[in-house]
C-alpha cells in the first residue's frame, strides 16, 4: 500500500547515501525510515524486554511469551542474543503506588536506550489514574504520562513510546489488553507516538486469527473514494471485513475503484443528506442483516480566517464533519442495524486539539468529534458497541498536498518522527479499534501524528 498523495522528496533524499552524508555534515534533520507492516514479517524487529512488578506482569508474560504470539520475550538486558537490538521494551508500572517509586522508570528504561533497533517500541503499562481511590497511587500513576511523552521526544531511529492505562477493575487484564499490545508492539503503529490509551475492565475474546480479525464482519467506510478513506477500506478488507465503500455520488469511478480493489460494495451516499442514515441502514439490513463497523471518515475543509468566514463554509464543514457522524450512528442504532460487539470509529484531527489558524470551522467540528466519542462511549457501551477516534496529524494526501510548500514542509518536520505519516498509518489505527478483541477499548482518541508539536 502506498501513499495516495504527495511524496516527501526531502526524506527520500536524506535517506539516500549521499543525501544522508550531506545532511549529517550540515546538521539537517534526517527523518528515519519507519518500519511498516508487511504480511509475514515479525511484528517487531527484535526481541521484547519485559520488566516491572505490578499486577499485570503475569498476564503480560503470558501474552508476550506465547510461542504463537510471534514475540521473542526476554526478561533481562544483561547480554545474550538480541541484547544489542531490542525490538520492544515494556514496563509493567502498575506496581508504582507512590511518587518515590517512579525512579523505576529511569532505572528500567535508561539502560535500554542504547540497545534498541530501528522503530523500537517503548511501552509503559499503568493503572487508570482517575479510577484509583488512593491519592498517592493516583498521583504516581498520572505521572507516567509526562515520562512517556518526554521519552517520545528523546527517541531516535523511528522508535516510539506509548502509555497504556488498564482499569484497576480488570480482573486479570489479560484478554482486554492483548489487542492494544499487539498494535503498539508492532510496525502497524509506525506513526502513533506518545499516546495514552485507556483499556477498561472488560474481558475480550481473541479472534480466530490475529491476521484476519475482521473475518465475517461488515464495515462501512464513508469518504472511501480516495485519500485516508480508500486506505482504511483496503486495510479493513485485508483484515477480513466485507467493506461497503461510501462517498458522494460525484465520486463515481474513484469510488467504484476502491470497492473493486477491496472486493467490496460501492455505495453512493452524501452523508449530509437527510435520509443518509436510513438509506445506509436499509442497505446493510437488506444485504447483510446489519453492520459491525462504521468508520466516519468523510471530511472537508473550507478554510477562511474567522473575519472572512461565511455561512456556507461554516455550515458545510460542521455538517459533514460533525453532524453527519452523529446522525449516521443514531440512525443505524435506531434501525437496529449496528450489531452488538460492533465499533464506531470517527476521524478527528490534531486541529481539533490544537486549533489551527484559518480553521475555526474545521477545528470546531473536529473537537466536536472528540466530544461525540466522550458522550457516546457510555451510551453505546450499553449495546456492547465501542466508539473511538483517530486524530491524524500531517498525513501525505491530496488534502495536505494543497498546503503551500513552506507550511507543508514545517507540518512534516515539527514532529518527533520528523515526517508526514502515510494514509496506512491512520488505517492501521482504525483497524485496531475495529478489531472485536478491542472490546475493552472505548472512549479513546488516539493521535496518529508522529508526536506532532501541534496540540501536544
Ligand atoms: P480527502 O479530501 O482526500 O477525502 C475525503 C473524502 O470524503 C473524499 O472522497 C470526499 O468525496 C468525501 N466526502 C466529502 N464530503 C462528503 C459527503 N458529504 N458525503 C460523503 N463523502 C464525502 O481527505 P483525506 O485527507 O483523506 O481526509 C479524510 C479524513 O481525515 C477527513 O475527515 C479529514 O478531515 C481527516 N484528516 C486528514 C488529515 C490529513 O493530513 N490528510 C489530517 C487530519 C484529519
Amino acid at each position: 500500500m502506498s501513499a495516495t498523495g504527495t511524496t516527501d522528496l526531502y526524506s527520500t533524499f536524506v535517506s539516500s547515501g549521499p543525501g544522508s552524508f550531506i545532511a549529517g555534515k550540515v546538521g539537517l534533520p534526517q527523518p528515519p525510515v519507519l518500519r511498516r507492516y508487511k504480511a509475514g514479517e515479525p511484528a517487531l524487529a527484535g526481541p521484547v524486554l519485559l520488566g516491572g512488578n505490578g499486577r499485570l506482569i503475569e498476564p503480560l508474560r503470558e501474552i508476550l511469551g506465547d510461542p504463537d504470539s510471534g514475540y521473542e520475550l526476554i526478561t533481562n538486558n544483561t547480554g545474550g542474543r538480541g541484547a544489542d537490538k531490542l525490538g520492544g521494551v515494556v514496563l509493567d508500572a502498575t506496581g508504582i503506588t507512590q511518587s518515590s517509586e517512579l525512579s523505576q522508570l529511569f532505572e528500567f528504561f535508561g539502560p535500554t536506550l542504547r540497545s534498541t533497533g530501528n522503530s523500537a517500541r517503548f511501552v509503559v503499562i499503568g493503572t487508570t489514574p482517575e479510577l484509583i481511590k488512593n491519592p498517592n497511587e493516583h498521583i504516581a500513576q498520572r505521572a507516567l504520562e509526562g515520562f512517556t511523552r518526554s521519552l517520545g521526544k528523546e527517541l531516535r531511529k523511528g522508535a516510539t513510546a506509548q502509555l497504556v492505562y488498564v482499569s484497576p477493575d480488570a480482573k486479570t487484564g489479560l484478554s482486554g489488553l492483548e489487542s492494544t499490545l499487539r498494535f503498539i508492539l508492532s510496525a502497524k503503529s509506525a506513526f502513533v507516538d506518545a499516546q495514552v490509551i485507556r483499556v477498561d475492565e472488560k474481558d475480550a475474546a481473541a479472534p480466530a486469527s490475529w491476521d484476519k480479525p475482521l473475518q465475517g464482519k461488515v464495515a462501512v467506510v464513508t469518504g472511501a473514494a480516495r485519500g485516508i478513506g480508500a486506505t482504511i477500506a483496503e486495510v479493513l478488507a485485508r483484515d477480513g471485513a466485507h467493506v461497503i465503500a461510501a462517498d458522494i455520488p460525484a465520486a463515481g469511478d474513484a469510488l467504484s475503484a476502491t470497492a473493486n480493489k477491496v472486493g467490496g460494495t460501492a455505495l453512493p451516499l452524501d452523508v449530509t443528506a437527510a435520509d443518509a442514515g436510513t438509506k445506509l441502514a436499509e442497505h446493510v439490513l437488506e444485504r447483510h442483516g446489519g453492520v459491525d463497523i462504521i468508520v466516519n471518515n468523510a471530511g472537508i475543509t473550507r478554510d477562511k480566517l474567522l473575519a472572512n468566514m461565511d455561512d456556507a463554509r461554516w455550515s458545510s464543514v460542521i455538517g459533514v464533519n460533525l453532524i453527519a457522524p452523529q446522525k449516521l450512528v443514531d440512525d443505524l442504532v435506531e434501525a437496529g442495524a449496528l450489531r452488538e460487539g460492533g465499533s464506531v470509529i470517527d476521524v478527528s484531527s490534531i486541529a481539533g486539539i490544537a486549533g489551527n489558524r484559518g480553521q475555526t470551522n474545521y477545528g470546531t467540528s473536529k473537537a466536536g468529534v472528540i466530544g461525540l466519542v466522550d458522550a457516546y462511549a457510555p451510551i453505546l457501551a450499553e449495546k456492547k458497541i465501542t466508539i473511538n477516534a483517530v486524530a491524524p496529524g500531517f498525513i501525505e494526501t491530496a488534502m495536505t498536498a494543497a498546503i503551500p510548500l513552506a507550511t507543508r514542509e514545517v507540518g512534516r518536520r515539527i514532529s518527533s518522527l520528523q515526517q508526514g505519516g502515510q494514509t496506512v498509518d491512520v488505517a492501521e489505527t482504525v483497524a485496531y479499534f475495529a478489531n472485536p478483541a478491542s472490546s475493552a477499548v472505548t472512549g479513546n482518541v488516539v493521535r496518529v501524528c508522529g508526536q506532532s508539536m501541534l496540540g501536544a
